[in-house]
């Protein structure tokens, strides 16, 4: 273990960002969770609130803050295309203003700086797998470009800064990512599969399911950001990490039907616009860099991510039973 860090994750109460917070805590971290629970929530990091290394603020990064810190993880911003398409403005805002404050930050607090990027920045990419140095096929005015570009500029801004103000900078871009705490009700086929799923539900497959992504488990990428985080800094990514075992969208709402054993079927939905057709990691860089590659397999992950949500839904009928 090395030495003790102030450390501030924003998005942290999300999905990703508690599982982070989680595990700085875990490494002796003084831990600073910023989030304004758009999509996150307390229930995500309540288990970390007797650490009295763990704070919590409720804070909008669109807007200044002022804290002193050694290293800031960039997380916030809604992830999930329903949630990000609700308010795209404010979307865009949180990627732009929010790297701005947060680079800003940096700067004065010379703390190294880590911005959680996407795969999205590819858009729907006409190269396969796809490599760091593939520029992308983004449509800037359709309706994922408030996510796209949003997150395409904070990139910018992030080189900008260390070329122009020497920055410690570490970007990395994220491909799908699935786990425990992700938000039931945020539309992301894997959250959305192993509810309805578990219901007994039909299954939602967009378009005929043949279009594919490739789904990484949560512990592996979080211990891909924390290897990156303490690379040199010579090593600014930005760095793909994901899980380049790829499925078909039915493949894999075949397996989530087959690990919980349901009764339910498939059923059609027109296909979202602008929804890439292929998407799937290169990660030659983070095994180079990092020394990483992911080490849970869907089938695996599922069980763990199934476990979860069946949690969930029975505590919430009891919670439901209580009130009626
Ligand atoms: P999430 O929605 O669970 O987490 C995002 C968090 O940011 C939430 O807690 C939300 O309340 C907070 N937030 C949103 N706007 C904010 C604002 N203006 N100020 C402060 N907090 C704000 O999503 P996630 O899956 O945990 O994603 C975390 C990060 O990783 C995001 O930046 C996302 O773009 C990126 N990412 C995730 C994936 C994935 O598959 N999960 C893939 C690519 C990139
Ligand atoms: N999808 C689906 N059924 C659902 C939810 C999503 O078929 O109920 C598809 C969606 O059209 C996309 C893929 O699953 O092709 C992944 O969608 P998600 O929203 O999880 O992430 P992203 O499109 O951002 O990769």
């Amino acid at each position: 273990m090395g030495p003790r860090k102030r450390i501030l994750v924003t998005g942290g109460a999300g999905f990703l960002g508690s599982h982070l917070c989680e595990r700085l805590l875990a490494e002796g971290h003084d831990v600073l969770c910023v989030d304004n629970y758009f999509t996150g929530t307390k229930a995500n990091v309540a288990h970390l609130f007797d650490n009295p290394m763990f704070e919590v603020m409720r804070h909008d990064v669109t807007f200044p803050l002022y804290v002193e810190v050694d290293e800031i993880y960039n997380l916030a911003c809604p992830a999930s295309p329903i949630h990000y398409q609700h308010d795209p403005v404010q979307t865009t805002k949180t990627s732009v203003h929010g790297a701005i404050n947060m680079l800003g930050l940096a700067k004065r607090t010379r703390a190294k700086i880590f911005q959680a990027s996407t795969s999205e920045v590819y858009g729907d990419p006409d190269v396969h797998p796809q490599p760091e140095s593939y520029r992308g096929n983004v449509n800037p005015i359709g309706p994922r470009a408030c996510y796209d570009e949003g997150k395409r500029c904070a990139e910018t801004l992030f080189f900008d800064y260390w070329r122009q103000h020497k920055l410690r900078i570490k970007v990395v871009r994220i491909f799908n990512t699935y786990g425990p705490r992700m938000h039931p009700n945020d539309g992301r086929v894997v959250s959305n599969f192993i509810v309805q799923a578990l219901k007994n539900e039909p299954i939602t497959i967009y378009g005929e399911g043949t279009q594919t992504r490739s789904f990484c488990y949560v512990d592996d990428l979080i211990e891909g950001f924390i290897r990156l985080m303490n690379t040199g800094d010579e090593i600014t990514g930005p760095i793909n990490i994901g899980n380049p075992g790829e499925f078909t969208i039915r493949q894999l709402a075949e397996k989530v039907i087959e690990l919980t054993g349901s009764r339910s079927k498939l059923v059609k939905m027109p296909l979202p616009a602008d929804d890439p057709l292929q998407r799937k990691p290169d990660i030659t860089l983070a095994k180079k860099h990092l020394g990483w590659a992911p080490t849970i397999a869907l089938d695996e992950g599922l069980k763990k991510t199934i476990a979860y949500f069946d949690a969930l839904l029975k505590e919430n009928k009891a919670v439901a039973r209580v009130g009626r």
